[in-house]
């Protein structure tokens, strides 16, 4: 059973005011509130735990050691990776898709060469590649999409030329909310030889993911949009392309034996994790994926479903509603503009009103080019909100339209 008023109390910040209304939180697309488990392993840690990990011969250092590698492995088994080799702790997904992009172009792609990306991605898998791309030479080529906010297929099969290197998508769109067929996208790049990266930052969050399923080359996602801490994120790769990947940045941890005339490096995953780790972040992150693992994915998945059909049918009711995403396969985030009203007017009026919802272009404006439009309001959904607050937000949004005539 979905316990929504359980899992309500496990998130103090939910019972705040603001405005000295009842906070009505709706943007867990940009980050989700910390449930009380998530907070106190974080003071915990610190007050009882704290040292530097892997360096130390002491108890407390060999504590935090490992605890950071339980971990890895919490996460190895969140996503089912074969092993916890292909599991690297990161700062987030930008982080993680930067390493990959830089990695991967410098050892593996030449002038000329090209990468697939899509027209709905966020700018962190655009610029990352960009960046790349601007300095060797590389060409990005964009998979279309259709009105309804659902890509191409057709058009990304067309876009593979024998300079394809990597594909790189996101699994769900953080404006449109389309639940991306990843399985589809990763069997079309493997039928072409060519590995692919999953951008797992809003899908993680809502779904069961497992990796070796997916076969996805490379999957990432960030802990604070999964209830876990800011500042930690994963990367997983499969080991075959962890190896062939170079170190992205240099420092302890990362090394093996250092010299001025040779320096050799670490084995997975430690390679890839130069200085010191956020530890006390990667046990917080462990607590979230255990808090939501004891409520179920599917559960969650199922009750988030639920939520998003009623509101999606409450939304269309009000008068000018125009919405941005209507795929088939859709997750819980709802873009929207009502009439000729501003999104950051709306946004700021039901701020007021205590809802909380994300207004502009939402990092990704090459879709708003697309969309032609300039921004949107945005709702997004996690585990506890309630068909309540989406009543809350339509009666908002409906004051607001009045407002404004
Ligand atoms: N990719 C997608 C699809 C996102 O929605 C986001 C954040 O909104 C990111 C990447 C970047 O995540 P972070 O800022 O946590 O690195």
């Amino acid at each position: 059973m979905y316990d929504i008023q359980k899992i309500r109390e496990d998130f103090p910040i939910l019972s705040r005011k603001v405005y000295n209304k009842p906070l009505i939180y709706l943007d867990n697309g940009a980050t989700t509130q910390k449930p009380r488990c998530v907070v106190e392993s974080i003071t915990d840690e610190y007050y009882s735990v704290n040292a530097n990990v892997h360096r130390g011969v002491h108890f407390l250092s060999q504590q935090a050691t490992n605890l950071h590698e339980a971990s890895r492995e919490t996460v190895r088994k969140f996503i089912n990776a074969r092993s916890t080799s292909e599991i690297v702790f990161t700062r987030g997904t930008t982080e993680s898709i930067n390493l990959v992009a830089a990695t991967f172009v410098d050892s593996q792609m030449k002038e000329g060469d090209e990468v697939i990306v899509s027209v709905m991605e966020h700018h962190s898998n655009i610029v990352s590649w960009q960046l790349q791309a601007a300095r060797k030479g590389i060409v990005l080529k964009v998979i279309p999409m259709n009105d309804r906010g659902e890509l191409l297929l057709d058009e990304y099969e067309k876009l593979f030329s024998p300079r394809t290197k990597i594909v790189s998508v996101a699994h769900v769109s953080n404006v449109l909310g389309t639940i991306n067929p990843a399985k589809k996208l990763v069997e079309i790049a493997h039928a072409h030889n060519v590995p692919i990266l999953i951008d797992g930052a809003q899908s993680i969050p809502h779904m069961k993911v497992d990796v070796q399923d997916l076969d996805a080359d490379f999957f990432v996602f960030s802990g604070h949009k999964v209830y876990g801490p800011t500042g930690v994120g994963v990367l997983y790769g499969k080991e075959e392309w962890l190896d062939k990947l170079p170190p992205y940045q240099g420092g302890g941890e990362m090394i093996q034996n250092v010299s001025f005339e040779k320096t050799t490096f670490n084995v997975l995953p430690f390679k890839f994790e130069a200085g010191t780790p956020d530890y006390i972040g990667t046990t917080a992150l462990a607590k979230a994926l255990d808090y939501v693992s004891a409520i179920g994915m599917d559960n969650i998945s199922a009750y988030e479903h639920e939520l998003t059909v009623y509101a999606m049918q409450r939304l269309k009711e009000i008068p000018g509603m125009r919405i941005f995403g209507e795929a088939e396969q859709k997750g819980g985030v709802i873009s929207f503009l009502v009439g000729n009203i501003h999104h950051f007017d709306m946004g700021t009026l039901l701020d007021r009103l205590g809802i909380a919802v994300r207004t502009g272009h939402h990092c990704a404006e090459p879709l708003m080019h697309r969309l032609g439009i300039e921004g949107t309001v945005r709702a997004s959904f996690g585990l506890y909100n309630t068909k309540e607050e989406v009543d809350a937000l339509v009666a908002g949004i409906e004051r607001v339209a009045t407002m404004f005539g």
